[in-house]
């Protein structure tokens, strides 16, 4: 069974990368675990062999921060199969003037946002996931 790789960009410094990753992790380590897993963009970006082989040819949904879709960009750039991109930017739209936190640390309404786009994402991963072995 091939699970879906769930990749965030990199974002620092902002809470918008923060949301990116948290989600992330939501969805691999506690919503979706046994369908989804992650890859670190950092070594994906460097070239590193065993991370370019975990996303090569395999179903892949990235979560970026903004617009500059970093994640989705370098995922493709190795030859992962992008499915959704995700940004969590147009995610805080739906939240408007709520206080999610800073580049650092979430709050409480933060970790909603993680919550509800975590589910969203998951939910995508199960579709993709179901595709890619059974379909
Ligand atoms: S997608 Fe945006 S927030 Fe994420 S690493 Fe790129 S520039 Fe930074």
């Amino acid at each position: 069974m091939s699970e879906v790789v769930v990749v965030p960009c990199s974002g620092i410094g902002k809470v918008t990368g923060l949301i990116a990753r948290e989600t992330v992790l939501r969805v691999t380590g506690k919503t979706a675990p046994e369908i989804a897993e992650t890859a670190c963009l950092a070594h994906l970006v460097t070239g590193d062999d065993e991370a370019k082989a975990k996303v090569s040819g395999r179903a892949c949904i990235t979560v970026d921060g903004c617009t500059a879709l970093c994640a989705a960009k370098s995922v493709e750039a190795v030859g992962g199969g992008v499915q959704a991109k995700f940004q969590v930017l147009d995610e805080m739209r739906k939240h408007r003037g709520k206080n999610a936190g800073d580049g650092t640390a979430l709050t409480s309404d933060g970790w909603q946002i993680v919550d509800e786009f975590a589910a969203q994402i998951a939910q995508r991963a199960n579709e993709l996931y179901k595709e890619a072995n059974n379909g």
